[in-house]
């Protein structure tokens, strides 16, 4: 009897601690399996394709300007809230300004989206130049795919955190007129930025690429008006004072001053009211001038070019009136990230492009005098330049000074197809813009379910960006007096609505 006791009190001991194993193993958090997370991810992208092209196209066909974005933002938020997102309009002051946030603690993985079009680049769907409305706006730099990318990745993800119990937050951004006023720079001055640990942000292009570094310049644009006296340009001359002389000696000014200016600047202008009537002697003149230069030296390139517009208006007898309309930092690529974007753009791959695809993108090519080489064909990854030697401007260089940021560009265009031309818009609501578009919302989100997932990384960004923030403090270019120009294309595009509200396609969402 006391051995049969003994084995049996033994059996339920052996049994207890087996099933208290189990027990345990279950009620902790099972390890997660990233890989089958990142699937889940681009399974719903994949599943929800046709709800996400919809509303790209509906963007595509709205084309709005800068500031003007209602429809577009409109459809983004109700895609956003469908899926949960609590959506907040008109942030910094700018109605068109959005950030939508899902999720509660930390890691916050925010996601940015642009929706903006350009001026006169109203284009049909085919490889041939062929206005939609003739001298409409147009999505000529693909920020219809631009926003909806950023919105499909973050609800995505928003999908697997839930599915997968993972912890941490995620946000869109949405920035508009990207293209004009650069609202990004409100934002970043209003802080919405700061509580981020890592803005991931995308730009569809010719190529499927990620950079690292500083491969952009600082910028700052000038509205300069010129105030002179008007007079009888051939019976009184002597009477007169021209703002025009100011803008021409300014223009001389700022060609001899660049022979001496280093490599890196940029500057460009244009008289954007250069009087009325040549037998009038113009009393008012206005001058658009963009400033570019690295972080370091466009302070003084700055004040240079500023002493070219003194010039001009001291020679001439002229009062003058100097606006800033916007300025903003280059953009310095989180090299961590980057890296780890292109580690998702390997895994992911790249589109399988049809051969009517292809044909299509060459018809492109060939219509704008480039080579036929068809579509982005490999992942690229481009390190920070040995020499920087200048280049184009974006305002996501506002946020990379306040949070760690690296920009995805995703193969929607053909090779070699400049942006702010009729190429872009041709492809960009068909399926060669499409499937960039989706290709870029998996490599974002599975790079953000590695953030959230593995801690080691997301400090080893953290670290990247705080000896960057060491090195480049931020501080707004713009005086704080200065806000966003809300009103910029209000004329303009009120004129186009009417002519293209025929060709409108709504988002099914
Ligand atoms: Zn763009």
């Amino acid at each position: 009897m006391r051995t049969v006791k003994t084995v049996r009190v033994w059996v339920i001991g052996i049994v207890l601690v087996v099933v208290t194993a189990l027990f345990v193993s279950t009620s902790l958090a099972a390890p997660v399996n990233i890989d089958a997370v990142k699937n889940d991810a681009a399974a719903f992208i994949h599943d929800h394709s046709e709800e996400f092209i919809s509303v790209s196209d509906a963007i595509w066909s709205y084309a709005e300007l800068g500031f003007q974005e209602f429809k577009s933002s409109e459809a983004l938020k109700k895609l956003l809230e469908k899926y949960g997102f609590k959506v907040e309009m008109g942030v910094a002051g700018m109605p068109t300004a959005m950030v939508a946030t899902w999720g509660s603690g930390k890691p916050i993985i925010g996601f940015t989206g642009e929706y903006d079009a350009l001026p006169g680049l109203s284009q049909k769907a085919v490889p041939y130049k062929e206005p939609l409305v003739e001298g409409a706006p147009g999505h000529g730099c693909g920020h219809n795919l631009l926003g909806t990318t950023g919105v499909a990745s973050a609800i995505a993800l928003k999908h697997v955190i839930e599915k997968h119990s993972i912890p941490g937050t995620v946000k869109f951004f949405g920035c508009p007129a990207e293209e004009s006023g650069s609202a990004k720079i409100f934002m970043v001055r209003e802080g919405i930025f700061d509580d981020t640990d890592v803005v991931l942000d995308n730009h569809p292009g010719n190529e499927y690429e990620v950079q690292s570094g500083a491969h952009t310049s600082a910028l700052k644009l000038y509205r300069i008006t010129f105030i002179g006296k008007s007079a009888h340009a051939g019976s009184a001359p002597w009477d007169g004072v021209s703002a025009l002389d100011a803008a021409n000696i300014m223009g001389v000014a700022v060609e001899y001053l660049r022979e001496h200016l280093y490599f890196t600047h940029r500057i460009h202008y244009i008289i954007q009211e250069g009087g009325s009537w040549p037998n009038i002697v113009p009393d008012k003149v206005v001058v658009v001038a963009y400033v570019r230069d690295t972080d370091d030296r466009l302070p003084t390139t700055c004040e240079k070019f500023e002493n070219c517009v003194k010039a001009g208006a001291i020679a001439s007898g002229c009062s003058y009136d100097v606006q800033v309309i916007k300025a903003y930092h280059q953009k310095h690529s989180n090299d961590t990230l980057a890296n780890l974007i292109y580690k998702n753009m390997e895994k992911v791959g790249l589109p399988k492009w049809t051969n009517e695809e292809q044909s299509f993108a060459k018809e492109v090519q060939k219509n704008m005098g480039k080579d036929q080489t068809g579509l982005p064909d490999k992942p690229i990854f481009t390190p920070p330049p040995t020499v920087f030697t200048g280049g184009g401007s974006t305002d996501v260089g506002e946020i990379s000074l306040v949070a760690p940021v690296a920009t995805l560009d995703t193969p929607c265009w053909p090779k070699e197809i400049p942006g702010h031309s009729w190429g872009v818009v041709a492809v960009g609501s068909m399926s060669i813009g499409h499937k960039g578009m989706l290709l870029g919302a998996k490599v974002l989100a599975s790079t953000a379910v590695d953030l959230l997932t593995d801690a080691e990384q997301l400090k080893k960004v953290k670290a990247e960006f705080a000896e960057l923030s060491e090195r480049i403090p931020y501080q707004a270019y713009v005086p704080e007096e200065i806000g966003p120009e809300l009103d910029l294309f209000e004329d303009e595009m009120s004129k186009w609505r009417p002519l293209m509200e025929p060709h409108y396609k709504e988002p099914k969402i």
